[in-house]
């Protein structure tokens, strides 16, 4: 929007949500050990085995929800700036972070059935297409995706074909996608709500125990947004927005070992793109750090814009108040508190190559050529100069209008055909009756006439398949006022708007609280004057005890992450004897049990594909004309018909890996 800022750096926004007790743990007679101050944006977690004396800690974040938090207030004073930007044509991600059972699926999807509480991924739905249908003068196009990381293996939600895996590929340009993930051109919040569902129901048909699947997988639903619109230069211009909105795996520690019965190769699997997670995250903020280790996992791939650059992140970690999750409350905190200090870059993304939008827009106009062609489309330019007045301002073109001219179209055709074939008719019954015609050149004339009367009939197929093409293609579109019908009346309208600005003014209100403090704490010292020496004695010692807690809290904190530090160590450690075991058992078995020269043969064609984290077989390598290698090979092998300078590459990256020099 205009005045705006269409780039700048900015800290990911981190939130703290606490889900009210559950009836087990009020049963059971849990303490509560976690206070938020909703007012600071502060969270207190108290060590319900603390030592007498123990502080309990606090960490500020951006805002704090606590139970009795509505989905609304999260969503309107948290999200909906970051989904206002993402229709402006920037990237956004909203995270879910928290231990399993902490309400990470509560505030990304809620209760769907009761809108109240309807979490995130819903009412970004609703606030989409009323902002679409409320805007003038652009045009939309709205498609979604949906995908699963389980195992560090990308499953598409939306395919027919659910034993494909895919694969991450990087085009220098737009960064990582996913190849042939599938998306859905969506033109209204029924369409868009059914894809999700579709997908929902595919991740739980795969899965036996659903609760269990989704603590151990990370669910993705992206929604991409393209909005063309004519720019002060008068020329067309193309802006796209992603958003992901993640529901993260359960934070809580996995066992290493497998407790679900996995071999450790898949049980070290389950939590990698969430330990790889935390490793970007430390090394983003460290400042120190030279490497980023995106690569490490599918997830922190794929996600590599959200963190660190070019999109708006929105992390919302999630907390169980009971004093039996402390030990994961604390470690979803503090993870938390680092990812605060992440920078990003988002810029708004202006006429990138290939949208789908400008493909829709040429294909229309190829389509309405052709009809044109067929002379078909001769009221539709009446339309489309009417449509034109409405884009402008000077009048709106209601959806009768719009029936009336789809129904012209086909009238239009429809009259066309029937004027063309009657006037073949009356041309055959002409010949019929010509007398000076010899029967054979009238049969001749007559078979003509028929060929034509065929011809012509095929010819309405084909428009008529043309006309609904054009038609559905036109209609995945989106523009304001037009397409979809804005329910909500005047009022409605009114009170949303207030909403959101008391959103706004909480949000001021935090800032300048916290901003309160900090500086209440710096300037402390120079607003003091003392009067009596006394007095002084007195302030300092305060001022001491002050000072001495601080350092106290440090100093347990430091005990913490160093206690932290061992046990993570002591993981590896255990991994790593784990690996070496599986490793030696590997070269024995290829030591006694492969011939030598079998073994070198393999040797030489593998290869490391770092792209997808494998090893993997390099094809046989035509050698030259005469080769006998190359006269075994079907012409129609696999890779035989790759250019050679691809295995020149293969061959290349082959030699340059450690394990073959
Ligand atoms: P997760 O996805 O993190 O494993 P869920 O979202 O499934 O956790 O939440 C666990 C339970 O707690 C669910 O029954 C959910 O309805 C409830 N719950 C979570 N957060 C809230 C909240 N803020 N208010 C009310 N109930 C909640
Ligand atoms: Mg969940």
């Amino acid at each position: 929007m205009a005045g705006k800022p269409r780039s700048g750096c900015e800290a990911l926004r981190v939130v703290a949500r606490c889900r009210p007790m559950s009836r087990r743990e009020e049963a059971a007679g849990y303490e509560r050990v976690l206070e938020l101050d909703v007012k600071l944006g502060q969270v207190s977690i108290r060590n319900p085995r603390a030592a007498p004396g123990e502080l309990p800690k606090t960490f500020t974040f951006d805002a704090v929800y606590d139970a009795s938090s509505k989905q609304a207030d999260l969503y309107d004073e948290t999200v909906r700036p970051l989904i206002d930007s993402v229709l402006q044509g920037f990237n956004g991600t909203v995270f879910a972070y928290g231990q399993t059972g902490t309400g990470k699926t509560y505030t990304m999807q809620g209760a769907w059935a009761e809108p109240e509480k309807r979490g995130i991924i819903p009412s970004a739905f609703e606030h989409i297409f009323t902002h679409i249908s409320r805007s003038q003068n652009q045009q939309y196009l709205v498609r979604a995706s949906y995908l699963e990381i389980y195992q560090e293996e990308i499953r598409d939600l939306l395919a027919k074909d659910q034993s494909k895996k895919l694969e991450l590929k990087e085009n220098p340009e737009t960064g990582v996608y996913i190849k042939d993930l599938s998306s859905f051109v969506t033109k209204n919040v029924k369409e868009i709500e059914h894809v999700m569902n579709l997908g929902s129901q595919t991740r739980s048909v795969g899965s036996t125990n659903m609760n269990e699947h989704s603590s151990r997988s990370h669910a993705i639903f992206l929604i991409t947004i393209e909005c063309s619109e004519t720019g002060p230069d008068g020329e067309e211009h193309i802006r796209v927005g992603k958003l992901n909105l993640v529901d993260l795996a359960g934070s809580e520690r996995q066992n290493k070992m497998g407790a679900h019965g996995e071999r450790p190769k898949e049980a070290s699997k389950i939590n990698l793109s969430l330990s790889a997670l935390g490793n970007v995250i430390s090394a983003l903020v460290d400042g120190r750090s030279t490497h980023i280790p995106y690569r490490d996992s599918k997830l922190t791939r794929l996600l590599q814009d959200s963190l660190g650059g070019n999109a708006k992140t929105i992390m919302v970690a999630t907390l169980g108040p009971a004093s039996h999750s402390y030990d994961e409350s604390l470690s979803t905190l503090r993870f938390a508190n680092r990812a605060k200090n992440i920078k990003n870059k988002p810029r708004v993304n202006e006429d990138p190559k290939d949208t789908l939008l400008r493909e829709f827009q040429e294909e229309i106009v190829r389509l309405k050529a052709q009809l044109e062609k067929r002379g078909m489309l001769g009221k539709k330019r009446r339309r489309s100069s009417r449509r034109k007045k409405a884009m402008d301002g000077e009048g709106t073109v209601d959806n009768e209008g719009e029936d009336e001219n789809e129904d012209g179209l086909e009238k239009n055709m429809e009259n066309y055909l029937k004027e063309q074939k009657e006037r073949l008719e009356e041309e055959k019954a002409a010949i019929q009756d010509d007398h000076s015609l010899v029967s054979e050149e009238k049969q001749k004339l007559l078979q003509e006439k028929e060929k034509m009367i065929e011809h012509l009939r095929r010819e309405q197929e084909a428009t008529e398949l043309l006309a609904i093409k054009y038609k559905a293609m036109e209609s995945k579109l989106l523009i304001g006022g037009r397409t979809i019908v804005d329910h909500t009346n005047e009022q409605q309208k009114m009170l949303e708007l207030r909403r959101q600005e008391i959103a706004e003014q909480k949000r001021r209100e935090r800032e300048m609280q916290q901003e309160m403090l900090l500086r209440d704490e710096e300037t402390m010292e120079l607003r003091e004057t003392f009067t009596s020496l006394q007095q002084e004695v007195e302030i300092k010692t305060k001022k001491l005890k002050k000072l001495y807690a601080k350092l106290q809290a440090v100093k347990a904190e430091i005990q913490d992450q160093h206690d932290e530090y061992i046990r993570v160590r002591q993981d590896l450690e255990e991994a790593q004897n784990e690996q070496t075991r599986e490793l030696k058992l590997k070269y024995l078995i290829i030591e006694n049990f492969i011939p030598p020269e079998e073994k070198n043969k393999i040797m030489n064609r593998l290869y490391f594909d770092s792209d997808e984290d494998q090893w993997k077989f390099q094809p046989l390598v035509p050698t030259g004309g005469n080769s006998s290698q190359m006269k075994r090979r079907p012409t129609s092998a696999v890779g035989y018909k790759r250019p050679i300078s691809q295995y020149a590459r293969v061959a290349m990256a082959r030699r340059s890996h450690p394990r073959f020099r």
